[in-house]
Order: structure tokens, then sequence, then C-alpha cells
């Protein structure tokens, strides 16, 4: 294990350009757990409790960001917001693209610090690859900043123009820390703003990692700073901050809530919200049920079911529910559970204790509602096996909170509007999908369904790289994409110019 990673982990504050290698004020730092072996990746220091890290011989403790470190990483974003505002897009720009091009390079220490923060397959590993493509996008993507102009107003000349909100922060979730890091770093500077990204207390290290590659690409001082630590106090003290101007979350929807009335306190700062969600699939009779099958399996299992879009209720018409099942299962069954960091693995264990006792929360009332015709837990560490329970009834929690583990109901429907009412009968809206081949059905459908986005044939986590992605309901608000995302990072002013008469 000692050879695992290459360079010691960072795990200091990044403020203002440097790391503040320090202790937080309230002396606390947090341990970071390889899932798999339950190893101390990054360890904190508790009193009377001696380093003995087996992943990397320097490990430090990872610092905890506490409100006054937050006030100074949002006293260096001020501070910095004028000038990097000012530089222009070209100049903005230049530095995406070098980060772009520093986090493809860093590729395998990037996979390997995920997959011993978060437990993923190592094999699944996409992400450095998505990120780079997201900060060489927005290296040219702020040049679509642009306003309106207009003469129809009598001697005068109305122009609209975009600008930065200031300091943004950014609160993304473990479950796909870089992709998240990216996809809200990228637009917000290059839109202008200068930032505070707050990683997650389960995943920090890759956020540290590239904050190491910040300072290598040379921006300047103050216009990105990372931070770690829980969603209190670090995270609270970001929502109320009174300088912070727009704050970007990804996560449940508990903490969304938290941070909109926490905004709404304060200074109303902007809100987006990327939140949970409950996603249905619908498979109707005439539908290729092999392939059918085949995505929707994986749309559950995929990172042990720790995705937001991840199909947990599949809806099958009753006259073909026993081979979609079949077929379903042969898949879902035939997953390699294992070392994460062995390619051959396709299945980890869930991120850690607290997540693997909630879905186990979640087994017995499945178990107590309906019936479990394959999977639970794996008694072994924190795997839970790919799990398939039958016939809950709709009322059932777990057919109404998201589990965020591998664990999906399969009910029956016999009309396509009892199939609507159904897939609609939740507070989330995150992504449904629809498995038919008539196409005005699927039309009908991707009308019905509430969800930001509706897969006909085709489930998640599929997308379209320049399509708009968010949440109907409780599942967010504002949407996120390469053609959306600078717009959320953005204010409309309104200039009204007075002209002369001839
Ligand atoms: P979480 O809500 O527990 O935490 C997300 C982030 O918020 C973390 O950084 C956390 O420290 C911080 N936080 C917690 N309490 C806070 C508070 N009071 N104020 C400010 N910040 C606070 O979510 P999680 O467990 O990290 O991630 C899983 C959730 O994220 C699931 O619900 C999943 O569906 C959702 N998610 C949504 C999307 C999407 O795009 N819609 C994508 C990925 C994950």
């Amino acid at each position: 294990m000692a050879s695992v990673l290459n360079e010691p982990i960072e795990t200091r504050l990044f403020i203002n350009g440097e790391f503040q290698f320090r202790d937080s004020s309230t002396k606390t730092t947090f341990d970071v757990v390889y899932p798999y072996t339950k190893e101390v990746v990054a360890q904190g220091m508790t009193p009377n409790k001696p380093r003995t890290n087996k992943i990397f011989s320097q490990s430090a403790p990872v610092q905890e960001a506490t409100v006054e470190d937050v006030d100074d990483a949002v006293a260096a974003a001020n501070a910095a917001f004028p000038a990097w505002r000012d530089l222009g897009t070209a100049q903005r720009g230049a530095y995406l693209h070098k980060l772009s091009k520093l986090i493809l390079e860093s590729n395998g220490e990037l996979a390997k610090l995920e997959t011993l923060s978060t437990g993923r397959p190592i094999s699944h590993f996409f992400d450095a690859a998505m990120a780079a493509e997201t900060f060489g996008y927005f290296a040219t993507g702020g040049w679509s900043a642009q306003g309106t102009a207009s003469l129809n107003t009598p001697d005068h000349l109305n122009l609209t123009v975009k600008q930065p909100y200031g300091v943004a922060a950014l609160i993304i979730p473990w479950n796909f820390p870089l992709i998240m890091f990216a996809g809200k770093m990228a637009p917000a500077l290059a839109a202008g703003n200068t930032v505070i990204l707050k990683s997650s207390e389960k995943a920090p290290l890759t956020s540290l990692y590239v904050a190491k590659l910040i300072e290598k690409a040379g921006f300047p001082p103050g216009v990105i700073n990372i931070i770690s630590g829980h969603g209190n106090p670090a995270g609270a003290a970001l929502s109320s901050h009174m300088k912070v101007r727009c704050i970007s979350f990804t996560g449940s929807s508990l903490t969304g809530q938290k941070i909109q009335a926490a905004a709404a306190k304060t200074n109303l700062k902007h809100v987006l919200m990327e939140l949970g969600g409950k996603s249905p699939a619908i498979v109707f009779e005439d539908a290729d049920l092999e392939a059918a099958a085949a995505q929707t399996q994986f749309s559950i299992q995929f990172n042990s079911g720790q995705v937001c879009v991840a199909n947990s209720r599949i809806y099958v018409h009753e006259s073909v529910v026993e081979k979609f099942t079949r077929l379903f299962r042969e898949k879902f069954e035939a997953v390699q559970l294992g070392d994460p960091l062995d390619p051959s693995t396709s299945h980890g264990p869930q991120i850690d204790v607290l997540q693997y006792n909630r879905i186990k929360e979640y087994l017995a009332i499945g178990e107590k509602d309906g019936k479990l015709t394959t999977g639970g837990d794996a008694n072994d560490g924190y795997f839970v096996r790919p799990t398939i329970f039958e016939g809950v009834p709709e009322d059932s929690r777990l057919m109404r909170e998201e589990v965020f583990g591998p664990v999906v109901a399969i009910n029956t429907f016999s009309t396509e509007e009892e199939a609507i009412e159904k897939a609609n009968d939740t507070e989330f809206g995150l992504y449904a999908s629809v498995f038919t081949k008539d196409l005005d059905r699927a039309v009908r459908l991707a009308k019905a369904l509430d969800a930001g986005t509706v897969g006909v044939n085709c489930t998640s986590p599929t997308n379209a790289k320049d399509g708009a992605f968010g949440g109907y309901k409780m599942s967010g608000s504002g949407r996120e994409g390469i053609l959306y995302s600078l717009d959320n990072f953005l204010e409309t002013k309104t200039i009204l110019i007075k002209t002369s008469k001839l």
C-alpha cells in the first residue's frame, strides 16, 4: 500500500494563492479513509493518537477550515476580484487553458486519489479527462458573455451587458468531486468572478491536488481559494457570508434548503442548486428489453448507486415484467466486487460507514414493505450488493426517499396514465427515462414527465455534452452545462445612454 501514491498528499488550506499550513483555530482536523481497507489515507491528529499512515508515510492531517479561515478566503477573493474582472477574457482564458493541460497530465495521480477517498473503481475514472475538457472549453467560453443593444427608446441607446457577481462560493459533494469542481469553477472564473471552493469532507484530496496545479499555472493570488471542511462550520459560513454574492451548490436537497435559508437570511445571494433525485425509468411492452435492462441496471449500479440521477425506481409493463427482470438481474448480479484499485473491479464499497448504515436502514424498510429478490448487505466491509426489491408500495420510504446506494425497486403498471402518475408522484425531478418503440408515446411521455432531463430509449448517466442539466421540484433550481453555466455567474446590467437630437 505504501507505494500507491507517488507524491505526498496535500492537506492544507489554499488561501490567497498559497497553502497556509496552520492549525485551524479550533485545532480540528479530520481523516480521509480508504473505504475498501478502512486505512487512513490522510490522517487527522487527535491527542494521544499516533500518526501511522500506511498509504503514504508523509501524510498530514486534513485541515478543517474554520469561520476565521472562511473570512480570510473571502477577503482574499474580494481583494483579487477587480484585477481578475478587468483582466479580460483572453487572458483569463490563458490561465484556464494551462490548468486544463495540467489536470490532464495528472490523470494517473488524480485517479488514485479519487479512488482512495471514495472507493469508486479506478476502472470507472473518467473525471480528469472531463474536468480538463471543461476548463479547456471555458478557456474561450468567456467570449459568449454578451448583452443586447437597441434604439427602441427615442433619443436613447439602450445596452445590456453581463458582469461577474464578485466573490462566488462553490460547494461540492463527494460522489464526483473533480467533475463538480471543474463544472462550477471553470465558468465562474471565465465570467470574471473570484472563487472559494469548499470540497466535501469525505473527498477533499483531488481538490487539494488541483490547488497545487493552480499554483503551478500561476493564477494571481486570491483568485482561487480552496478549503476543506464540514458543512458546519465552513459551508454554513460561506452560505451566510455577507461578501459572498453567489453560491453554486451541488449536494442533497436537505443541505440545499439550509443554504437557501442562510442566503435568504443574510444578503439574498444568488443561489444555484443541483440536488438529489429519485429517478424513474418506464419500460413499455414494445421496448427493446435487452437494451433497457442493460442500461437501467448500469444506471443504478454505477458508483455503487451513489449517483444523483440513478434510476432507482423502474416501472415495467406488467406483460413483460418477468422477462425484463430476468435480463436485468443477470447483468446486475454479474458485477465484480473487490479492491477499487484493481482494474478488474466493477463494484466498490459505499463511501463510508454513514452511507453504508443509511443504506442498511433502507434495506430493512424494503424487506418489511416488499420482497428482496436479489442482493442485500454483502456483510463484507462497506459493500452492498446490487439489490432488487419487487412489489414495494408506492408510499414506502424506499420509493419516496433517495437511498444513494445500489438498490432498485421494480414495480409494474398496466396503462400509460398509470405509469406517468407513478413516475411523477415524487418531490424529486432530476432525470426520467422511457423505453418504447412508439414515437408518439415517447413524445407524450417526454412532455408529461416532471424531470429536468428525459431520456428516450436511454437512461442516466447518459447525457448530451451541450445539454442543460438540472432538476424540477426539489431536485434543484437553475441549469448547468457548457452552454448554460456561464450565465449562472453573471449579472445583467442595463446602460441607458441619452443621445442628442439631430
Ligand atoms: P451533502 O448535502 O451532505 O453535502 C454536499 C456539500 O455540502 C458538502 O461539501 C458538505 O460539506 C456541504 N454542506 C453540508 N451541510 C452544509 C451546510 N449547512 N451549509 C453549507 N454546506 C453544507 O451531500 P453529499 O452527501 O456530499 O452528496 C450526495 C448528494 O448530492 C445526493 O443527494 C445527490 O443526489 C446529490 N448530488 C446531486 C447532483 C446534481 O447534479 N443534481 C450531483 C451529485 C450529487
